[in-house]
């Protein structure tokens, strides 16, 4: 088990992947059911084959998506508020590839309100043992806008059984939800975070150069 996630996002190295790069074609909305898995509630999907994403030329379909409070990828040894997991499977591996997006309180229009609030409903009238709760949205709108910016490395599932075929993208900057409803959504996910892993041998990845830093160290 050398190769855990979540893991502290540091100096990561600037790579142009060419074909490789991520593609995300999220078109148009999913249907599924909020469900209280073993890890927190969790969004699942029935195999959809136009909702899927391309890394280094291999697809991965979308299967579920699920929050962590707070987040599980540090970067540069900070934890932001939350972290949304949109899980991928390539159907002939079983292997998965995994977006994190972070969530911070901010002031930009937060497209996803209505998921929220069901998921909000649906945890305060207790529905473990009632009816799937359905809910239909369309994934786009969680992508801050310069997803293109990046990170990825080869990592783990963080929870049990820690299966080590995970390639992960941690998109850089965060979704921002309004802070009166960021309270409300977090309480759900509390201590549902893995600490970071060791890299070991491994290198993280950027899509970007960080110019802030270069200038620093001039
Ligand atoms: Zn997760």
């Amino acid at each position: 088990m050398s190769q855990q996630s979540p893991i502290d996002i540091r100096n990561p190295i600037y790579a142009d992947f060419g074909d490789g790069r991520l593609k995300i074609a999220w078109n148009g909305d999913v249907h599924g059911h909020i469900h209280q898995g073993n890890h927190g509630l969790q969004v699942v999907f029935a195999s959809d084959c136009r909702q899927y994403i391309e890394l280094s030329g291999k697809q991965f379909h979308l299967r579920q998506f699920h929050f962590h409070h707070p987040s599980e990828h540090w970067e540069d040894g900070c934890q932001h508020t939350m972290e949304l997991h949109v899980v991928h499977q390539n159907s002939h591996d079983g292997s998965l590839a995994v977006i994190g997006i972070f969530i911070d309180p901010g002031k930009t229009k937060d497209r996803m309100h209505s998921l929220f609030d069901d998921i909000v409903s649906f945890s305060s009238a207790g529905s473990s043992n009632g009816p799937e709760y359905h809910v239909s949205f369309n994934p786009q709108d969680f992508l801050p806008s310069d997803w293109e910016k990046h990170y990825r490395y080869e990592g783990s599932l963080t929870t049990p059984p820690y299966s080590e075929n995970v390639s992960w993208v941690v998109i850089k900057n965060p979704y921002e939800i309004n802070k009166t409803k960021l309270e409300k959504i977090r309480k759900l996910f509390e201590s549902e975070a893995r600490f970071p892993q060791p890299l070991n041998r491994r290198y993280v990845l950027s899509t970007f150069r960080d110019d802030e830093k270069t200038k620093g160290k001039k």
